[in-house]
């Protein structure tokens, strides 16, 4: 069987009948709390999604993981339970139960939302019974390059699943269904054993000589055996949960002829796109490319890339040259399969991809991936409500960016990427918009000013700055302006056609996070959005 080659840009919500301008919002940071209440508040928060023009809803990982209520959902124990079973210590995983989670899908649907399920297939933990396994260190810096001799131990490689009783699936995961683990008994703990007659995946991330082995038991992906179990898992999630798609994790650690051959069968026997986006953690635009090639365009990526081209444009205290900010990214190269993002629960203070965008460079960012045209954009509940773990507020500015995303950014794009420091660009809008248009400029360093075109129809029309605290310009009769940006500022402008109706409109969706958030979002989030709406 051949497998037709969808761009996967058509799974996306955004191709929709009458939805303009897709985003995804990314519905979790890593500290939230413990209290089995976020699908509750998920379900609260759809109404204001949807009125800020979000379009797709990624939720966190629904199976319980080994650490249980506090598991974030990465440490998967049973894929099959979806707060289902008593395993782990409770029903509930972190986020709340199964009933809880089909009820925020059934009212994201409500809202006219995509939901998009992040689950985790490249290892397990948390086994149930010690198995006599062989096993042979390995060097942690060359996964390919044993440090010893092979020996008998034992391991916790057998899942059994107790408190389920095989419902949903009898598959009970033992050794053979891995290829390593990183602990043995004897044995030192956090080392890398290859378990006797596996070898890693070939088709893997070539850091550390073979990055198959990530944690806990690294599942064989290679097993027939595991494919089908897999591929029935994955049709039974999207029934279960109603779920439209997938954030795949850790795919760099999964063979590349993994989930090609697992996407197709769940399109086909679903009869639906499944839209799909995978996490290759890589800044390596090479490697992104590579694995878009070997996983025939099944996915999109996440443009790692163009994130730290936002980190170093953030701390670099004004060396960054602007005119490369999407240099090597798959924004610029291959746009059709690129998730845009800021910052996600992995680059987040003090999480293992530590790479956190400064907060004065956070709205900047934003807005060229809310407001430009190539790239699926992802906003990250971090950014939207805070991080109180670790106190940083919000990203106030987003509210507004996001309308303007819905409102605004359509039509011819310019760029003026053309400045070490000074950088901008212009989106003509389009007639079947009205008072769509929008032009942007910011800097790293010092402020000043640029000449930009904004389109024949604005000649001597107006522009009103909305971000950025300048005056109003006049577009002269060939169409062109200048704008001005403060020091390591960002400036917005659109058409004067109706500034009030967006300035209305921005408060208003202010008031929308306040009002319909009450019982739902934690007092943190309440005081920051106060204060937001104040200043
Ligand atoms: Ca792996």
């Amino acid at each position: 069987m051949t497998f037709m080659k969808i761009p996967s840009n058509n799974h996306r919500l955004e191709s929709g009948a009458g939805v303009r301008n897709g985003v995804m919002l990314q519905a979790f940071e890593w500290f939230l709390d413990d209290d089995g209440k976020h699908y509750e508040r998920i379900t609260h928060l759809a109404y204001t999604w949807m009125r800020m023009g979000i379009t797709s809803v990624w939720l966190p990982p629904a199976s319980k993981g080994a650490g249980g209520i506090h598991d974030v959902g990465y440490g998967v124990y049973d894929l099959y339970d979806l707060g289902e079973f008593d395993q782990k210590g409770s029903i509930r995983t972190k986020y709340g139960t199964l009933a809880d989670l089909r009820n925020a899908v059934r009212i994201l649907h409500a809202a006219a939302m995509q939901v998009i399920g992040d689950i985790v297939l490249n290892h397990r933990m948390g086994g149930d019974t010690k198995e006599a396994v062989f096993v042979t260190p390995v060097s942690s810096n060359n996964r390919l390059c044993p440090i010893g001799e092979m020996y008998a131990a034992e391991a916790y490689t057998g899942f059994t699943f107790p408190g389920r009783q095989n419902k949903y699936s009898s598959f009970a995961w033992d050794h053979s269904c891995f290829t390593g683990v990183d602990y043995a008994e004897p044995g030192k703990d956090h080392a890398i054993y290859l378990l006797d007659g596996k070898q890693w995946g070939k088709n893997v991330d070539q850091e550390y000589g073979n990055y198959d082995y990530l944690m806990g038991c690294d599942v064989d992906l290679c097993n027939p055996r595991i494919l089908h179990e897999l591929t029935h898992w994955a049709q039974w999630f999207l029934q279960k949960t109603h779920e439209d798609g997938f954030r795949l994790d850790a795919v760099k650690h999964m063979d590349a002829s993994f989930f090609p051959q697992l996407l197709r069968q769940v399109r086909e026997r679903s009869g639906k796109e499944v839209y799909a986006v995978g996490e290759y953690w890589n800044s390596n635009i090479d490697a992104l490319l590579h694995y878009l090639d070997e996983t025939e365009g099944c996915m999109d990526l996440f443009d790692v890339p163009l994130h730290f081209h936002f980190v170093s444009a953030s701390r670099s205290c004004g060396t960054f040259d602007m005119r490369t900010l999407f240099d090597n990214t798959l924004t610029s190269i291959d746009p059709m399969h690129s998730v845009t993002f800021v910052d996600n629960h992995d680059t987040q203070p003090e999480q293992s991809l530590e790479s956190w965008v400064d907060g004065w460079f956070k709205a900047s960012a934003y807005a060229f991936i809310l407001l430009r045209e190539a790239g699926y954009p992802c906003v990250f509940w971090g950014d939207l409500y805070g991080i109180p773990h670790s106190g940083i507020g919000p990203v106030t500015e987003l509210p507004l960016l996001l309308r303007l995303r819905k409102y605004c950014a359509y039509g011819i794009e310019h760029d003026y990427l053309d400045d070490p420091h000074i950088i901008g660009f212009t989106r003509e809008g389009t007639e079947c918009i009205p008072g769509s248009g929008i032009a942007v400029l910011c800097t790293n360093a010092l402020g000043g000013s640029k000449s930009m075109y904004v389109g024949k129809a604005f000649a001597e029309k107006t522009f009103r700055c909305i971000i950025g605290g300048q005056a109003d310009v006049s577009v002269d009769a060939n169409g062109i302006a200048t704008f001005c940006v403060r020091d390591g500022g960002l400036s917005i402008y659109i058409p004067v056609s109706s500034p009030q109706t967006y300035i209305a409109r921005f408060r208003q969706s202010l008031s929308e996070l306040i009002r319909f958030s009450f019982h739902s979002i934690p007092a943190y989030c309440m005081s920051l959005l106060n204060h937001a709406l104040k200043g």
